[in-house]
């Protein structure tokens, strides 16, 4: 039986919310109390989109806390029940033991072109970089600090392995098993000239790896998306990401459901 404190993120529809509050009222009723700031445990109501929510509302105590989550919407990557069968959670929260997963966390850093940090931030899926006026977007690549390749296109995303199922994917991306400690990044319609020649390929980067992403002949107008947010910059001279060192996000599950039963199930069918 879990035990400690708890809050809920719900999407806010009209399934989402009724499941919300018979769980709040269960749990309740078995002795944990609700706790918005820093709770044991997050229980995610929603989709996938409803987890990347609640993984920025507790960011700050990432590592302490513990997310279980309901689907109701469409995928269900992150999540562990289906909102058909959402009520074996009460049986299972008395009488089972969860299991617990851990996965990696991308860390983003970008400088400003007087070389000072513009801002320090985690991504759960992915982070993305392109013009915020639609323009090419040409840069320099560098894996380690040594000169990889020249890139001209749309931008580049760069994900997790759980964000790997997501705009990875869209963009021909190799769907990764979330407990490979890997990133992974991916072109999004390289234009590969003579001048900017490119892989083409995504490249799949080791937990020591550090992939720096500068912008070349470009001095305003980037965006960089991190998960749902966008920021954007009139100074930036690189961007570095890496596997986070320090934070993972936890889930508890108590259902088994293999990685690929998911891909399966919701990208070729049953
Ligand atoms: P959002 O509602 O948070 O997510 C957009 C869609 O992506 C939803 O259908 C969501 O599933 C699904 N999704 C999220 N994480 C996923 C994962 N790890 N694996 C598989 N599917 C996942 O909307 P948003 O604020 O516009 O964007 C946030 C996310 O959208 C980004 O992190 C990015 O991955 C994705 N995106 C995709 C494309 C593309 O595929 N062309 C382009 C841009 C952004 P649920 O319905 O279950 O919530």
């Amino acid at each position: 039986m879990l035990k400690g404190t708890f809050s809920t993120v719900s999407r806010g529809d009209g399934i989402s919310s009724k499941i919300e509050k018979d769980l709040e009222k269960f749990l309740l009723m078995k002795g944990l109390g609700r706790d918005e700031l820093s709770p044991n445990y997050v229980f995610v109501i929603g989709g996938d989109g409803t987890v990347l929510s609640a993984f920025r509302k507790y960011i700050e105590v990432i590592n302490d806390v513990k997310f279980l989550s309901i689907h109701t919407g469409h995928l269900g990557f992150y999540t562990d029940y289906q909102a058909k069968d959402y009520e074996n959670i009460f049986e299972d929260i008395l009488t089972k033991e969860p299991k617990l997963e851990s996965y990696p966390l991308l860390e983003v850093q970008a400088y400003c072109t007087n070389g000072n940090l513009l801002s320090k931030s985690c991504a759960l899926n992915e982070i993305t970089l392109n013009n915020t006026k639609g323009k090419t977007y040409k840069s320099e690549i560098y894996i380690d600090d040594r000169h990889f390749e020249n890139f001209r296109g749309d931008g580049i995303c760069i994900s997790t392995p759980t964000g790997s199922t997501a705009y990875n994917k869209a963009l021909g991306g190799a769907v990764i098993n979330p407990n490979i400690e890997v990133f992974q990044a991916a072109e999004i319609a390289g234009l590969n000239n003579m001048l900017y020649r490119s892989l083409g390929n995504s490249i799949v980067l080791s937990k020591k790896e550090k992939l720096t992403i500068k912008p070349m002949d470009q001095e305003e107008n980037h965006r960089l998306s991190i998960d749902q947010l966008f920021y954007s910059y009139d100074s930036l001279s690189k961007v570095e990401v890496s596997i986070c060192k320090d934070k993972r996000i936890n889930f508890i599950r108590y259902n088994e459901v293999s990685f690929w039963d998911r891909v399966k199930r919701s990208f070729i069918g049953e």
